[in-house]
């Protein structure tokens, strides 16, 4: 996992490298131009030196973007092991208290590095779930988008349970490419994932 981080660091740190020496040359050349009085040949070295400087500083945002995504993946693992065990009820991720079963479910996909988001909401009191859909919709439950008191965002175990999570996209391409528990099927509300998807 660790060389999926370091590959791209590597790259990123030729490319930041190939781009101050290309502004270096241009800054001579520029130099050269200027003392010669060649003034169009000193604006488009200036282009250049500014083009190139551009470009490694954004190598250099990037490296450290990536490094930021390495240190939140290595700390989801080391939370992966500080975590209670799945049947324990409920902790708490992000700040955010859900269902333990999906805290580790959660803590694998952020280890993993690719998922830039978070959870925005776990465990829901039943009654808080009933009135967030009487602030929605005027009732107690609707069918494909508010359970209400039933929805799995009251559950704590297994199977029971749901979250709802920003980046959601790269969330479920996640859960599915390392085989975790946790599914969206509810086409109108796609941040939501729960064992069986609603
Ligand atoms: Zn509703
Ligand atoms: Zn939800």
């Amino acid at each position: 996992m660790a060389d999926q981080f370091e590959q791209r660091i590597r790259k990123l740190q030729k490319v930041r490298k190939r781009s101050l020496a290309e502004m270096r040359r241009a800054q001579g050349r520029r130099i050269a131009a200027l003392n010669d009085k060649r003034w169009e040949d000193a604006r488009s070295a200036k282009r250049v030196v500014r083009r190139s400087r551009h470009e490694a500083q954004r190598a250099r945002r990037d490296i450290a973007v990536i490094r930021r995504a390495r240190k939140k993946a290595s700390a989801a693992k080391r939370l992966i092991g500080k975590l209670r065990p799945a049947g324990s009820g409920l902790s708490y991720f992000d700040g955010v208290r859900c269902a333990t079963w999906i805290a580790r479910n959660l803590a694998k996909v952020r280890a993993a590095g690719r998922w830039a988001g978070r959870l925005v909401s776990g465990f829901r009191d039943p009654r808080y779930s009933t009135s967030l859909c009487y602030a929605m919709c005027g009732r107690p439950s609707c069918p494909g988008r508010c359970a209400g008191a039933n929805s799995n965002h009251s559950g704590i175990w297994f199977p029971a349970g749901a979250a709802d999570v920003s980046d959601y996209i790269t969330f479920g391409a996640e859960c599915r490419r390392l085989g975790l528990p946790l599914h969206n099927n509810l086409p109108i509300d796609r941040v939501h994932y729960s064992n069986s998807g609603h």
